[in-house]
């Protein structure tokens, strides 16, 4: 029995010895195929993701065209410098305004802020009429707004929904007033003049820098953030377009204009420029910048 089992054991270490040498180069093979897959697998996947770079810079230059703007081959943006001047410029600590200083020439896009201060201009006003506004008041608008506005404020009865102005032209000299109530109010807390002055000018416009001032907005309603659900300013931001207004101080461009959200601002650019801003997602200082560039 031993004997037969050391016989077993024999045959087998012979057996094993017999076929060690095949078995080695199968394993060399092996590998050898391995690391050739291996290469060829990195080789495609690299001309795979160059591959889709190109898609991907196609199909961006695609958007640009779409857009309607001038397409631009990817070989001149190579070619562009990159510019050094910063897209924003910060007013006061926490305010920025986009970088930009110039006008086109359209009296409805005449654009006021902290760069680019408006002096010297009274346009021609007109009164709103005291049924639409606050308090039987009876705020002035630029005259050439005035059926515009006076359309938007129907419509919107007509829907039901009641439009009430609570401020519109502001004279340049009536902001100087406003502007200096409040830097007088941060003067008593005991900030210094400097800062008084760069709070007050994020909550009441520094005289020049207001839509106010141009007779070209009008402030609906409320006066605070939280109303902007309410039925009045989600009516104006749905419909305000069609009568060529805009929201001038949007929620996610505070760093381009400068100025906190203002849900109940609406400022008048005419229909057409009221459309493409929308559609660009544009606030005025952005608008006028890509007018300035394109034109
Ligand atoms: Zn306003």
């Amino acid at each position: 029995m031993q004997r037969y089992s050391q016989q077993i054991d024999k045959r087998y270490n012979q057996h094993y010895t017999v076929n060690k040498k095949p078995y080695f180069t199968v394993t060399c093979f092996s590998l050898v195929a391995i690391i050739i897959l291996l290469i060829i697998a990195i080789a495609v996947t690299r001309h795979d993701y160059k591959k889709s770079q190109t898609l991907f810079a196609d199909q961006s230059s695609q958007t640009i065209v779409s857009n309607g703007e001038t397409p631009v081959s990817s070989q001149n943006q190579e070619e562009e410098p990159v510019s050094s001047e910063p897209e924003i410029i910060e007013i006061t600590e926490g305010y920025s305004v986009l970088n930009f200083t110039g006008q086109v020439d359209d009296w409805r896009l005449k654009m006021a802020n902290r760069l680019n201060i408006i002096e010297d201009y009274t346009p021609n006003v007109t009164a709103i009429g005291s049924q639409y506004c606050q308090y039987g008041d009876s705020y002035e608008i630029d005259e050439r707004v005035y059926d515009d506005l006076i359309d938007m404020i129907t419509a919107a009865e007509n829907d039901g929904v009641d439009l009430i102005a609570v401020s519109a032209y502001r004279s340049f000299s009536s902001q100087q007033r406003l502007y200096e109530r409040k830097v007088q109010t941060y003067l008593d807390q005991g900030y210094s003049r400097k800062k008084a002055e760069d709070i007050a000018g994020t909550i009441v416009a520094v005289p020049g820098t207001s839509d106010h001032n141009l007779g070209l907005a009008v402030d609906f309603n409320y006066l605070e953030q939280h109303y902007e659900n309410t039925e009045e300013l989600v009516w104006l931001k749905e419909n305000a377009e069609k009568y060529g207004f805009v929201m001038r101080y949007p929620k996610d461009k505070e760093n381009y204009t400068g100025v906190i959200y203002e849900p109940w601002h609406y400022r008048y650019v005419g229909k057409e420029h009221a459309k493409v801003m929308n559609e660009k997602n544009m606030c005025l200082e952005e608008y006028v910048k890509y007018l300035s560039k394109n034109s």
